[in-house]
């Protein structure tokens, strides 16, 4: 499905950014993380990057003008004929309004909503286990043998560190803002019939060959 407007939605911690950067390099699409952008800023310690730490320290979201802004001016590095694909935005019902109102402006529209399914219990474990790369953010997961110390990002060999939202108190308030304000927008797509569940438990390689089947 080349030139797809793509957007994953799940719980942190469902495999979306996993996903997200073998879907990439498959279909050659314009990949925007709208967490990857916000630690980006962070790390450049820009004024955006300032507002927004507190909120994704503590697991909050992001305000929604902060994020939509960031998001539209990123929409607009996208080449002509390439397609999108959007982890981590929307996060509410109003973002998700929001990006029908931005696509509509630019004669865009969305060809599916991959929606990554997990039982919560099985997030918790991957979220504590789970360590990010500091040069390409692409997540890893190290087993209970494995230290981040000595383990290197598997795919730049970077260096792993462990986000500060991944600590136990802020993972709980991001399932809780999860269920809160992120779920809804599962009954908007699947309204419009955008919406296609991936049961994302099992292998990376498993998972993504359901993902290549929905497309
Ligand atoms: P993620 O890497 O997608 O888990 O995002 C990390 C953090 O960035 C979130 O917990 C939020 O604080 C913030 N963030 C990312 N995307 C959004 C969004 N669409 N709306 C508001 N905050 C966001």
């Amino acid at each position: 499905m080349p030139n797809s407007n793509i957007i994953l939605v799940g719980p942190p911690g469902a495999g979306k950014g996993t996903q997200a950067i073998m879907l990439r390099e498959k279909l050659d699409a314009h990949y925007i993380s709208t967490g990857d952008l916000f630690r980006s800023h962070l790390s450049n310690e820009t004024e955006l990057g300032k507002q927004a730490q507190t909120y994704m320290n503590a697991g909050e979201l992001v305000p929604d003008t902060l994020t939509i802004n960031m998001l539209s001016e990123e929409l607009e590095k996208k080449d002509g004929s390439q397609g999108f694909i959007l982890d981590g935005f929307p996060r509410n019902v109003a973002q998700a309004e929001a990006l029908s109102k931005l696509l509509e402006d630019k004669q865009l529209k969305i060809d599916v909503v991959l929606f990554f399914n997990v039982p919560t219990d099985e997030l918790v474990r991957r979220l504590s286990t789970r360590f990010t790369c500091r040069i390409c953010q692409a997540p890893a997961n190290l087993n209970d043998t494995e230290s981040h110390s000595s383990s290197s990002c598997p795919q730049c060999g970077g260096e792993l560190y462990q986000r500060p939202d991944d600590a136990p108190e802020a993972i709980k308030r991001r399932l809780d803002v999860y269920e809160e304000e992120t779920k809804p927008i599962l009954d908007y797509y699947d309204t419009q019939r955008l919406l296609t569940e991936i049961d994302s438990i099992g292998s990376i390689n498993e998972v993504f060959e359901k993902v290549a089947g929905a497309l």
